[in-house]
């Protein structure tokens, strides 16, 4: 069938059937980005032609299924430059990720020390350990910008020296970017041992395991462009004795009887029960569509168009920001004087622009700046300033609305 397009859409959009099926003005990518063609393809096809489960069968579509299913994890420890593909496993997301490191693992240390900017998923499983602010848990302060505090960092290392940090890569909400290299630099420096939260940084960014240094890196599939209900753990070797399987079951197993298991090594021994199979292969799929366009690009795109973004935003009256543009990628936040954010999406949705309001799933931030949430939009390498000029039309007419 000959492919029809929308004749206004830009040249990545084309790539993305959600954008010739929608008029939306897709502003929420930190939330979930949109999948392309090749990713939901691959799926259909899983589907269609050789739907099976992996690691167990030795049929032919089953060997596929477990072929198509391992080579994600070769093309993913080539993608973020690991050493083995032990060091890669999948889980559901980085809510499942950073739950399995907390409760296996990181539960053995004395101190967790996160940002100002975390979101929940990197906060409540602290919690659920019975860690609060100064006993178990420390907070890493940030200036009038959102900007990490790195001397504050350091005075908690050494307070606290063999932590465990637990520190985003990229705010969701305020889209500021953590100087990781120099946090996990210092933090082994005072013997601690790093977790970044890159929930949020496939999308964006190049990351390499070997130039980070980084102990635990958790990442996340459906905001990489890849299905949902998927995501990824990058555990340095040196650290795959000392964690322990989260789940067990299924799969993971060498021996049982009734009186003991032992488990298969890593990465099979974390990766209980039945995966999700269509969703791994899906993101061998996005990863290799990410390096067709190149991150370079992405970069490009994605820092001209932040800029616009903020130059427009400013233009319009009673606009309150709550921090600047510098190392910040993806999500700009903002509210208006005396508006009620939740009064803008409604208003926003009648005119068919998609973004986020709230607390965007990091309260204590929000509290910090005594504020019950912001509007966030948040951009992909597919938006364009016809997007933005969109957006800033409908802020107008809402606001004119609103004002009334
Ligand atoms: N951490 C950050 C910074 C996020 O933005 C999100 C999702 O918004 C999460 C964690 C949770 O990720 P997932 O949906 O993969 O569980």
């Amino acid at each position: 069938m000959k492919k029809t397009y929308k004749k206004d859409i830009n040249m990545f959009k084309k790539d993305f059937p959600y954008f010739q099926n929608s008029n939306t003005i897709y502003l929420d990518n930190a939330a979930s980005t949109q999948k392309p063609k090749c990713v939901i393809d691959s799926q259909v096809e899983y589907y269609e032609k050789y739907c099976a489960n992996i690691h167990r069968s030795s049929f032919s579509h089953a060997n596929k299924a477990t072929k198509n299913y391992e080579n994600t994890r070769k093309i993913l420890k080539n993608f973020i430059n690991a050493r083995c593909i032990e060091e890669i496993i999948f889980t559901k997301g980085v809510t499942e990720s950073i739950n399995f490191i907390a409760s296996s693992y990181a539960k053995e240390f004395k101190t967790v020390i996160i940002s100002s900017l975390e979101h929940h998923s990197n906060i409540v499983p602290w919690h659920m350990q019975g860690r609060e602010l100064n006993r178990g848990l420390e907070v890493v302060s940030c200036d009038d910008n959102l900007n990490f505090n790195m001397q504050h960092f350091e005075e908690l290392l050494k307070q606290n020296p063999k932590s465990f940090v637990s520190i985003t890569h990229i705010s969701n909400a305020f889209g500021k970017i953590h100087d990781i290299k120099s946090i996990i630099h210092l933090a082994h420096k005072y013997k601690a041992v790093v977790m970044i939260d890159a929930a949020q940084s496939l999308a964006h960014f190049k990351v390499d395991m070997q130039e980070l240094e980084v102990d635990f890196f958790v990442m996340s599939g459906h905001k990489t462009f890849a299905p949902t209900g998927l995501g990824a753990i990058y555990i340095k070797k040196e650290h795959l004795k000392n964690v322990q399987a989260y789940q067990t079951g299924g799969a993971t197993i060498h021996e049982v009887d009734y009186n003991s298991s032992t488990l298969l090594n890593s990465p099979y021994k974390f990766e209980a029960g039945t995966q999700n199979i269509v969703g791994v292969i899906g993101f061998s799929k996005a990863l290799e569509y990410i390096l067709s366009i190149g991150y370079e690009k992405i970069e490009t795109i994605e820092n001209d168009l932040y800029i616009y973004l903020d130059e427009e935003l400013r233009k319009l009256d009673d606009i309150i920001f709550y921090n600047d543009i510098n190392k910040a990628i993806g999500s700009r936040s903002f509210n208006f004087k005396n508006i009620f954010h939740d009064d803008i999406a409604i208003l926003l949705d009648k005119m068919n622009i998609a973004l986020r309001v709230g607390h965007h799933c990091a309260q204590p931030i929000m509290k910090h700046l005594n504020i019950k949430g912001t509007i966030r939009v948040s951009l992909a390498f597919y938006n364009d300033k016809n997007d933005i000029d969109k957006l800033i039309k409908a802020l107008k007419k809402a606001l004119s609305i609103l004002k009334k």
